[in-house]
């Protein structure tokens, strides 16, 4: 019987999904109720796993800028009648003490950016580079397509059944995993290069739309670059790598900026 539901959602709500902007076709058939409360219940377990800054300065600051770029992003996907992408969405930007050069988000609207990686951002603008890289990564559906793509690949329908749930380690990992948080449960899966770029091409237009300095991208991405080092999850993932990233940011930034003026 499962597997006679898992075949009407993949027909069914898979044929119809497309990531605003790009355009690009994508499989993301876990539902979205499913995904939105796995994604809470992740991150209300990260936030209590990790030390919250206390510095009030920078947290007001950094809620201050996830939540300009989210309303204008909302703003947008409203005009152009996609608000099924941020249905159910409740934005959250918390601050983590940690020197990891680091941020991610999980799906609907959970955002966490770790201390360390705000001598990077530098500034304002700076924080907005890797703001939007990851509120794009929310708005694309990424966590779902991924999640999407374990469940093919397994060949299991263990996120439509009742482990889903019930919330079972094993979802909470898989969903942890999807969410590209898997180092925290010991699993590495680095977002796709194509998610990735993605984020990247959708994060330029986010920025445009919410009125920042889209110069300070390349130059974000350069200090990013210049710090060396390992490569941790998700922001420096190691694909693709820091010079074609500087690129292509160079290449659509015109794009951006005139997308965001016909707004
Ligand atoms: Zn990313």
């Amino acid at each position: 019987m499962k597997y006679i539901i898992y075949a009407l959602l993949f027909l069914g709500i898979a044929a119809c999904t497309s990531v605003p902007i790009t355009g690009r076709k994508q499989l993301t058939f876990i539902p979205n109720d499913q995904i939105l409360s796995l994604s809470k219940q992740s991150y209300r377990d990260v936030l209590k796993d990790s030390k919250l800054s206390t510095n009030e300065l920078q947290v007001q600051r950094l809620r201050k800028i996830g939540n300009r770029i989210s309303s204008a992003v909302e703003q947008y996907l409203k005009s152009v009648g996609r608000e099924d992408l941020i249905k159910g969405y409740v934005w959250e930007f918390n601050l983590i003490e940690s020197d990891q050069l680091n941020a991610w988000a999980m799906p609907g609207g959970k955002v966490a950016f770790y201390t360390g990686i705000l001598p990077v951002c530098k500034n304002d603008d700076g924080i907005a580079v890797v703001m939007s890289h990851e509120i794009a990564h929310a708005i694309a559906q990424h966590g779902n397509e991924r999640m999407s793509q374990q469940q093919i690949q397994q060949g299991s329908a263990l996120v439509l059944d009742a482990a889903m749930m019930n919330k079972s380690p094993e979802t909470r990992a898989l969903a942890m995993t999807a969410f590209g948080l898997g180092s925290q449960v010991g699993i590495m899966l680095p977002y796709s290069r194509k998610h990735e770029s993605e984020a990247d091409e959708l994060g330029l237009y986010f920025m445009a739309l919410a009125g920042y300095n889209l110069q300070e991208a390349p130059k974000f991405w350069e200090r990013m670059a210049a710090t060396g080092g390992g490569a941790p999850p998700e922001l420096l993932s190691t694909h693709p790598s820091h010079s074609t990233r500087i690129k292509n940011m160079e290449k659509n930034i015109p794009k951006a900026e005139a997308f965001a003026k016909k707004q």
